[in-house]
């Protein structure tokens, strides 16, 4: 299928009509925001063999692509309003891709309320790549930051960590036999790696109510997103292993083999949950907050002076239960 074919059959699909796209014909797409307000931009690429698989198929494909970059809007407390797509396709992207592909996006779109404005698209010899670039809008001088995170904060995680990491391992495992694991927990953990859940309404609250002023969305892993907040605040975080949230399912499978272990779930990525940090006083208010909608937080453990900030210096220290230090080698995903 050319270029004009997939953009006319299939992303038109996806403007919703609106008129800044102008049905994906015109050289550019025009958009607007409230008064008062930022414009907020973000771009991710994916890319095969990297952040995907072919056999995952095009509607994971696409619901990750877009998700991923949902969660960076997340991370800034932001409200999403559209995005553009650069699109690639080889010998091998039939029109099945393409529809599957299309389907991912309308499903995650729908879900947040968002709709596609242009983009590009071009032929590739061998590997695919994927990028959006996601606009959204936040009040001035409200954008949650990497760099607000004050001494004494406590550091806060939505969701579980880990999930995703596992799904990944169970998805590139080398057969059947390599893990336990049960079907069901198989099932959640590779929905959790292909679905990543956004917490966009959580983190625009957040800021409504005065709750906090740094975050994070956890692509890398719990311990490099971390170190983001800290090395950019200029200061270092005391987190607790036991206070770190698993799922029943991560805390089983950790059990049933014992080839990964914990340390891997927290440097593994792909979670897409947030990191943010907020004054003691406010952890009540947040922990309502969290239960109006329906989502888990937790207190991992708390922002400290240090005066070791170097950049390349990992600025978290992670502690066992009685207080000893746990030895962080590898922290994070590196492209
Ligand atoms: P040009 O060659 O002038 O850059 P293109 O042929 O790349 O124009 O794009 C023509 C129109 O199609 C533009 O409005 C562009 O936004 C849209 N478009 C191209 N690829 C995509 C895509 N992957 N998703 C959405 N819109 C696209
Ligand atoms: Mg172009």
């Amino acid at each position: 299928m050319n270029e004009f074919k997939i953009i006319n059959n299939y992303f038109k699909t996806l403007t919703n009509n609106s008129v800044g796209a102008r049905k994906l014909e015109d050289d550019t797409a025009t958009v607007k925001i409230p008064p008062n307000c930022e414009l907020v931009v973000s771009k991710d690429m994916m890319i095969e063999n990297v952040h995907f698989l072919k056999k995952d198929g095009g509607y994971k494909i696409a619901t990750k692509l877009l998700a991923s970059n949902l969660s960076d809007i997340a991370a800034s407390g932001a409200t999403p309003l559209y995005y553009m797509l650069g699109f690639s396709k080889n010998k091998h992207t039939n029109q099945n891709f393409i529809k599957n592909f299309t389907l991912g996006l309308k499903d995650v779109q729908k879900k947040y309320g968002i709709y596609l404005i242009g983009g590009d698209t071009v032929k590739s010899d061998k590997a695919l790549v994927f990028s959006v670039t996601i606009f959204g809008y936040v009040k001035k001088n409200k954008i949650l930051l990497r760099d607000k995170a004050a001494i004494d904060d406590l550091i806060l995680v939505t969701g579980n960590i880990g999930d995703a990491y596992l799904g990944l391992k169970l998805l590139t495992a080398k057969n059947t036999k390599e893990f336990k694991c049960d079907k069901d927990d198989k099932n959640y953990l590779l929905k959790r790696h292909h679905f990543p859940d956004p917490k966009i309404d959580f983190a625009k609250s957040l800021i409504k109510n005065n709750l906090s002023s740094s975050a994070i969305d956890i692509s890398d892993g719990l311990i490099a997103d971390l170190n983001h907040i800290c090395q950019a605040s200029k200061l270092k975080a005391a987190i607790y292993q036991d206070k770190i949230p698993l799922s029943k399912a991560a805390k089983k499978f950790l059990s049933n083999n014992r080839q990964i272990n914990f340390t891997d779930l927290i440097s593994g990525g792909d979670d897409y949950e947030l990191i943010f940090t907020a004054k003691a006083k406010n952890l009540a208010k947040i922990m309502t907050l969290a239960k109006k909608l329906k989502i888990s937080v937790n207190c991992i453990g708390n922002c400290q002076k240090s005066d070791k900030t170097k950049p390349g210096n990992l600025m978290v220290e992670l502690y066992d239960e009685k207080g000893k230090p746990i030895q962080i080698s590898k922290y994070g995903y590196q492209h």
